[in-house]
C-alpha cells in the first residue's frame, strides 16, 4: 500500500529521479492537470533547465488566473539586532561585533510612522533569537503596538511554543515566517552552532504549531545556497503539501531568500543563479497555482521585476535590514536641501549604513513609489492592502 503512494519516496530517491529525468519527462510534467511531487521533481531537474521559457508561461498563466495582475506588498521591520543565535551564515549572529540594539516604544512608534507615510500597510516585524533584552514578551508588546496602525502584522523570530504562538495571534500576529534554512539534518547542525535554534525537529514543526495555535498563515523556505537546492528543494515541496493537507483552511506562503554577501566570511556551498531561482518558482507555481510565493529585496531590481506575476505574488519594497533603518531614513532625508542632488545622496548612503550592519545586503534599494511605478509599467497594479483588520482573532 505505502508504496503506491508516490510520497512514500525518501527526499534523496526524489532527487535521483530529479537528476535523472530527461525532456520528455519534464514536458510530461508541464501537461499534467494536478501536479504532485513526480512532476515537481521532474521541474526541478537539470533537464528542465534547457526548458525554462515553458515553465515561464505555464506559470504566468497560473499567476495570472489565481492573482489577476496583483503583486501584494509588505514591509519588513527590524524590531532588533540581539541574538542568541549562533548560524555561521548571519550578520546577527551572537559572536559577530556590532552594536547591538533593540527599538524602545517610542522608537517603535516612529519606525511605524515612517512607514505609514509610504503607504504600507502590512508589516512583517523581525527579530534573532530570544535574549533578555529582546524576549517573547518584547515581541508580543510590538505586535499589539504595530497592529495598532497596520492591518496585517506577521512576525519572522525564533520558533516558539504552541502557548506563545497563541498569545502572539490574541496580541494582533496574524501569521508567521519561518525558514528551516536547510532540510538536511547534518548540515543543519554544522550551520547552527548554539542557541535553540540548533534544536532542528522544534524549528520543522513550528509552522504547523502556528497553525494549530491559530495563526491564519505560515511562511516556510529554506535560505537558497546552503545545501544541494534542488534537495531542499524536494524538501520544502513535502513540507508544503503536509501542511496544506493538514491546515487546509490557513495559508501556506513560499518565500526564495537565496544566500548572499552579509558581515562576516561564510561562503555558501551551492551556486544558486538566477536562471535556476527562476526555475523553482516556476515549478512551485505550477505545482501550487493558488499559493502566495513570496520574493524579497535581497534580489536585484531587475531579476525582481522580471519574476513579478509571471511567477512571484508578494514582494517587499523600500526594506530596510536595520534597527530603525526607516527612521533614521525619513529624518535624514528631511534634513537634506530639496533638489540638493548630491546632498540626498549622501544621505541615502549614510541611512543605508546606519552605523550597524544589516543582516543581509539589500540588492533592490529602490523606494516604494519607484519599485511601484516599475511594477506598473509592467501592467502590475502593486496592492498595499489586502488583508483587512477587523478580521483578527481565531
Ligand atoms: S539567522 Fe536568526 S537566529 Fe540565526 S544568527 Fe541570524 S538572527 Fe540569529
Amino acid at each position: 500500500m505505502k508504496k503506491n503512494n508516490p510520497e512514500w519516496l525518501g527526499p534523496d530517491k526524489w532527487l535521483q529521479l530529479s537528476n535523472n529525468a530527461d525532456e520528455t519527462r519534464v514536458k510530461a510534467a508541464l501537461s499534467t492537470v494536478s501536479p504532485g511531487i513526480k512532476e515537481f521533481a521532474a521541474l526541478v531537474s537539470p533537464a528542465a533547465a534547457n526548458l525554462v521559457e515553458q515553465l515561464a508561461q505555464r506559470a504566468q498563466v497560473l499567476t495570472r488566473k489565481h492573482f489577476g495582475r496583483t503583486i501584494s506588498l509588505y514591509v519588513p521591520l527590524y524590531l532588533s539586532n540581539f541574538c542568541s543565535g549562533g548560524c555561521v551564515y548571519c550578520g546577527f549572529s551572537s559572536d559577530r561585533r556590532q552594536p547591538r540594539r533593540k527599538l524602545g516604544t517610542e522608537e517603535l512608534k516612529a519606525e511605524i510612522s515612517a512607514l505609514k507615510r509610504k503607504g504600507f500597510e502590512d508589516v512583517l516585524l523581525l527579530t534573532g533569537e530570544r535574549t533578555p533584552a529582546a524576549d517573547f514578551n518584547y515581541l508580543v508588546k510590538s505586535v499589539k503596538t504595530a497592529a495598532e496602525v497596520f492591518h496585517n502584522v506577521t512576525v519572522e523570530a525564533f520558533a516558539m511554543t504552541s502557548e506563545e504562538y497563541e498569545k502572539l495571534a490574541g496580541a494582533g500576529c496574524t501569521g508567521i515566517t519561518i525558514y528551516q534554512e536547510t532540510y538536511d539534518r547534518k548540515l543543519y547542525s554544522k550551520l547552527h552552532r548554539w542557541g535553540e535554534k540548533r534544536n532542528y525537529d522544534f524549528r520543522l514543526e513550528a509552522p504547523a504549531r502556528a497553525l494549530q495555535a491559530g495563526m491564519r498563515n505560515v511562511g516556510i523556505g529554506v535560505l537558497l545556497g546552503l545545501h544541494d537546492p534542488r534537495s531542499d528543494a524536494i524538501c520544502l515541496f513535502q513540507h508544503v503539501v503536509q501542511l496544506r493537507k493538514k491546515f487546509w483552511k490557513a495559508g501556506v506562503l513560499v518565500s526564495f531568500p537565496r544566500i548572499c554577501a552579509q558581515y562576516g566570511d561564510f561562503k555558501p556551498g551551492y551556486e544558486v543563479d538566477d536562471r535556476l531561482l527562476a526555475q523553482f518558482i516556476f515549478a512551485f507555481r505550477i505545482c501550487f497555482p493558488d499559493m502566495p510565493l513570496v520574493l524579497s529585496t535581497r534580489e536585484r531590481a531587475e531579476f525582481r521585476d522580471g519574476i513579478a506575476g509571471i511567477g512571484v505574488s508578494r514582494m517587499s519594497a523600500a526594506s530596510r535590514t536595520t534597527v530603525g533603518g526607516y527612521y533614521h531614513e525619513a529624518r535624514l532625508r528631511k534634513d537634506a536641501t530639496p533638489g540638493h542632488a548630491g546632498l540626498r545622496k549622501e544621505v541615502t548612503a549614510r541611512s543605508a549604513g546606519n552605523l550597524e550592519k544589516g543582516q543581509f545586503d539589500v540588492n533592490d534599494t529602490r523606494d516604494a513609489k519607484t519599485f511601484c511605478s516599475a511594477m506598473r509599467r509592467r501592467g502590475l497594479e502593486p496592492v498595499f492592502k489586502n488583508w483587512e483588520s477587523v478580521f483578527r482573532g481565531r
